[in-house]
């Protein structure tokens, strides 16, 4: 008792009637994954290691090291002791430069500086974009499944949301119809992620460029989640969305952690691709100068040490680790195969995570996916996240961004699991 903690607070005595309260837009009612992580967390089978197939943080896997090239230019900005103070609004000017001559070199119409706007991860790019375009009454596409911070972002500012389908057995496309269907006259800005986390697709230029005229025939912009921009390792090339920026103006938020597995470094990008000044004329542009100026900005450290960064990792690098990603997604597809009542629809080919249908009718004494999760955490130690998370029950969300043994494992006591809980009739046919 006289250790604090809940019990140990004293009975409120006056009748004070207390007008605060916890914000409503924080009371939202979607599954939180930190919430579920947690409840898995708890439910693990603490006499066995745990197989953690559930974050994507490439920095899990040993094999993937940031290029000595960063940790020198994040020295060489420490040690000149020029960047000590705080940075102006929007950037360090030559950070915005390097990061628009980065993008530039994949789009047709160039990039400048003041296009650029440098966050803290693509966790801030998002932060500072939605409230940007909210306006009262206002709504905006997602897709289903998707990154679930935009759903918890949108529902604080006040962005009314409303889902359009990914195909699994189309490639995980868009549902172009759906999503057609889904605007009216308060619909702003569509939001598309590719390579795809949870889906591990990449798009293809020509859906790319349907969505594009879709979303200019709507009146909305597109928000494109770059984040694992050229991490594309099957036979689909990554396209930037800024391609089609002449048919659509186009917001392109990335970030260094995925792709120079930095993740704890923080640091990440808005870029605005609108070469016929939509954004200008729309008040957009002016919207994220102001939000800029009132919120926090990445280290000045970490600004400073961009341009090398970018200019100066070698090709040797990127191949190495798209070479590592594309054996363990490999590894996933084939093992993944072998276990019974899950399917994987599509093979990944980008990203470091997948969708895995659960074939709840071939499994026995399991309700939906959390139970599936928090079983299998139980009994084998593996923590993967439940569909639900990521907008879609009864799959699984599967990340592969892990050690080829730690997979493997994984995989090994994923199929035991399966394998113990299928029903009767398949373990007969089997
Ligand atoms: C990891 C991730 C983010 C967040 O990126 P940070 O730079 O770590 O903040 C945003 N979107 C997607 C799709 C991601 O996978």
């Amino acid at each position: 008792m006289e250790n604090g903690g809940e019990s140990g607070r004293k009975e409120e005595k006056n009748n004070v009637k207390w007008k605060f309260q916890g914000n409503q837009g924080l009371k939202s009612s979607a599954v939180s994954v930190r919430g579920v992580f947690n409840v898995l967390m708890q439910s693990i089978n603490k006499e066995r290691d745990a197989v953690h197939l559930c974050r994507v943080d490439p920095t899990d896997n040993p094999f993937f090291r940031a290029d000595p090239v960063a940790a020198h230019a994040l020295s060489t900005a420490v040690n000149s002791g020029n960047f000590n103070g705080y940075p102006p609004t929007a950037g360090l000017p030559q950070a915005r430069r390097a990061i628009a001559e980065y993008l530039s070199s994949d789009l047709p119409n160039k990039l400048s500086a003041e296009d650029i706007f440098v966050t803290v991860g693509a966790t801030q790019a998002i932060d500072i974009i939605l409230p940007v375009i909210a306006n009262p009454g206002a709504n905006i596409l997602l897709p289903r499944p998707g990154y679930p911070l935009y759903e918890f972002r949108a529902a604080f500012c006040g962005l009314e949301v409303r889902h359009f389908d990914l195909l699994p057995n189309s490639a995980w496309e868009v549902d172009i119809d759906s999503l057609e269907a889904l605007a009216d006259d308060n619909t702003v800005a569509m939001v598309l992620i590719s390579p795809s986390n949870p889906c591990g697709n990449v798009f293809t230029y020509q859906h790319l460029k349907r969505v594009a005229e879709t979303a200019r025939k709507l009146g909305i912009c597109v928000i494109s989640d770059e984040v694992y921009g050229h991490i594309a390792y099957g036979s689909n090339p990554f396209v930037p969305m800024g391609v089609f920026s002449s048919i659509v103006p186009v917001i392109t938020i990335g970030s260094l952690s995925k792709r120079w597995i930095v993740p704890g470094w923080r640091f990440g990008w808005i870029a605005t691709c609108d070469p016929n000044g939509i954004f200008q004329k729309t008040g957009i542009a002016a919207s994220i100068k102001r939000y800029v100026e009132i919120t926090t900005d990445p280290p000045t450290v970490i600004q400073a040490a961009i341009p090398e960064i970018l200019e100066r990792t070698n090709n040797e690098f990127y191949s190495k680790n798209l070479d590592i990603t594309r054996e363990t997604a490999n590894i996933f597809y084939e093992k993944l195969k072998e276990i019974p009542s899950l399917t994987c629809p599509h093979k990944p080919e980008g990203a470091m995570a997948v969708m895995v249908l659960i074939n709840l009718s071939q499994i026995e004494g399991i309700i939906d996916d959390v139970d599936f999760c928090v079983k299998l955490a139980k009994e084998e130690s593996v923590l993967i996240l439940p569909g639900v998370t990521v907008g879609l029950k009864n799959w699984l969300r599967i990340s592969f961004a892990v050690e080829r043994s730690a997979l493997e494992e994984g995989l090994s006591r994923l199929k035991a699991f399966c394998v113990r809980h299928a029903t009767m009739s398949q373990q007969i046919s089997a």
